[in-house]
C-alpha cells in the first residue's frame, strides 16, 4: 500500500508485535533492529550446545500471543508452544519448608493454612485487593499511552484508592502477619528487578495476572516466541533488518517523515514506531533542531515500556506516533487513535468481551488459556 510505509524501531518482542499489527492493517513494515539478532532482551545467546534466554522466560496472559497471530489469519500453535506449568513457581525457606504459588485458590488457602492459619483471611482481603488492582491497572490502563501529563493525572484518583502509594511489601504486611508468607507474596517484582520494599503495590496486579492466566514456558525457550514472530513477519513479507541501527527520526511539523539509519540511509516513513527505550528515542533519535517549534512538543514517539517491564503487555499495543497530516488518509481510522495502538476491535472482540469469556474460562478450571 503505496504512502503507507511504517518503520518500527527495534525487535524485541514490542517492537516484533508492533509489525504484526501494522502488517495487519496494511502498512508495508520494514523493522530495524541494531543488534544481530531479534529479540532485544529476549534474544538468545548459545554456549556449549545450549540455547540460553537472555531475558524473559515467564511467560504470562498467553492470549496476547495468540491475538496477534489471530490478526493475520495464523494459529499460534502452528508456530510455537506453551507449557503451562505448576506450580508456578516453588519458594523455598530458610529454614527448609516450602510453598507453591500456584492459580488454585484452595490450594494456596491449604498451604497458608498449614504455615499460619491466622493469615487465611488475610490472604483472602489481599488477593480481593490484588484481584482489584488488576481490574485497574491491567483491564483499563496496561495499554493506555501515559504521554500526556492529563492521562496521568486521570489515574490517581483510583490509584489513590487502591493504595498503590504503598509499596508491594507494605500492602501485604498489612494483611499478611507471617514473614515468610510475606516473601511469598511479595517477590513477584523481583522479577522484573524491583525491590518489594520500594516498588508500587500496583505491581500486586501480577499476582492476580498469574492466578488468572495462569504461568507459561515456551518449549525451546522463549526465543522460540521470538522465532515464531520473526517467521510470522516473513511470511507477511515484512523485513526484518538486522545490525541497522537508527539513528534519528525526522520530524517536520509535528510529524515523522523518515528514518535515518547509522549507514547514512533515509527511508521515508509515514508512521514510525519506536521501542527502543523511551528515554533514549526521545534524548537521541529525535533532534529537535528539526523543528523547533514543535518538535519538542509534539506527541512525537511513544515507545515501548521501560526495560524492566514485563513483556506481554507491550504485545498488546504499540502506542500511536502521531502521522503526517498528507497521510492521514491513508488509514480508515477516522480519529487516527487507532493507527497503530488500541486496536481490541480489530483483534476480533473487545477487552470487556474477552473478559466474559475468561470468567467462563475460570469457571472451567485454572490455568487453563
Ligand atoms: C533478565 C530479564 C528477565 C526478564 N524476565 C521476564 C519474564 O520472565 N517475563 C516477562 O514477561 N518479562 C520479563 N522481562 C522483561 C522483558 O524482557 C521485557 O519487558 C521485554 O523483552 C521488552 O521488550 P521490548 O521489545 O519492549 O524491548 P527490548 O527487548 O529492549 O527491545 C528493544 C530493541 O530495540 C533495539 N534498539 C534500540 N535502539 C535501537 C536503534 N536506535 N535502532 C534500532 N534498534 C534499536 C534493541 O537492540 C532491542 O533489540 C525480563 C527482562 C530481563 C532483562
Amino acid at each position: 500500500m503505496s504512502g503507507n510505509r511504517a518503520a518500527v524501531i527495534g525487535a524485541g518482542l514490542g517492537g516484533l508485535a508492533a509489525a504484526v499489527r501494522l502488517r495487519a492493517r496494511g502498512y508495508d513494515v520494514t523493522v530495524h533492529e541494531a543488534l544481530d539478532q531479534a529479540g532485544g532482551r529476549a534474544r538468545v545467546f548459545r554456549r556449549d550446545g545450549f540455547t540460553f534466554d537472555a531475558g524473559p522466560t515467564v511467560i504470562t496472559a498467553p492470549y496476547l500471543l495468540d491475538e496477534l497471530f489471530a490478526l493475520v489469519g495464523r494459529d499460534a500453535r502452528d508456530y510455537f508452544e506453551l507449557v503451562p506449568v505448576d506450580p508456578f513457581y516453588r519458594i523455598l525457606f530458610h529454614d527448609g519448608g516450602s510453598f507453591d504459588f500456584v492459580g488454585d485458590e484452595d490450594r494456596l488457602i491449604a498451604q497458608i493454612a498449614a504455615i499460619s492459619p491466622r493469615d487465611v483471611d488475610g490472604y483472602r482481603t489481599l488477593a480481593r485487593k490484588a484481584r482489584a488492582i488488576f481490574d485497574v491497572g491491567y483491564t483499563k490502563l496496561a495499554d493506555q499511552p501515559f504521554d500526556r501529563f492529563s492521562t496521568m493525572l486521570g489515574a490517581v484518583p483510583s490509584m489513590i484508592k487502591l493504595e498503590s502509594y504503598r509499596s508491594v511489601y507494605g500492602l501485604v504486611a498489612r494483611h499478611i502477619r507471617d514473614e515468610r508468607l510475606r516473601q511469598v507474596f511479595t517477590f513477584e517484582p523481583l522479577l522484573v528487578g524491583g525491590n518489594p520494599f520500594r516498588t508500587s503495590s500496583i505491581y500486586l496486579l501480577i499476582h492476580w495476572l498469574e492466578r488468572r492466566w495462569g504461568v507459561y514456558f515456551a518449549r525451546g525457550g522463549t526465543g522460540a516466541i521470538v522465532q515464531a514472530l520473526t517467521t510470522l513477519l516473513a511470511e507477511l513479507d515484512v523485513e526484518v533488518k538486522l545490525n541497522a541501527p537508527v539513528e534519528r527520526i525526522g520530524v517536520t511539523r509535528g510529524a515523522v517523515t523518515s528514518i535515518e539509519s547509522s549507514d547514512g540511509t533515509r527511508s521515508a516513513a509515514d508512521v514510525v514506531v519506536a521501542n527502543a527505550d523511551p528515554s533514549v528515542v526521545y534524548r537521541d533519535l529525535i533532534d529537535e533542531r528539526d523543528d523547533p517549534e514543535e518538535a519538542g512538543a509534539a506527541q512525537a514517539v511513544v515507545a515501548a515500556e521501560p526495560q524492566q517491564n514485563r513483556a506481554l503487555p507491550l504485545l498488546r499495543d504499540p502506542r500511536r506516533l502521531r502521522q503526517h497530516p498528507a497521510h492521514e488518509h491513508a488509514n480508515d481510522d477516522p480519529d487516527g487513535s487507532a493507527a497503530l495502538g488500541r486496536v481490541p476491535e480489530a483483534c476480533g472482540e473487545r477487552h470487556d468481551e474477552r473478559e466474559k469469556r475468561d470468567d467462563v474460562g475460570a469457571s472451567r478450571g485454572a490455568n487453563v488459556d
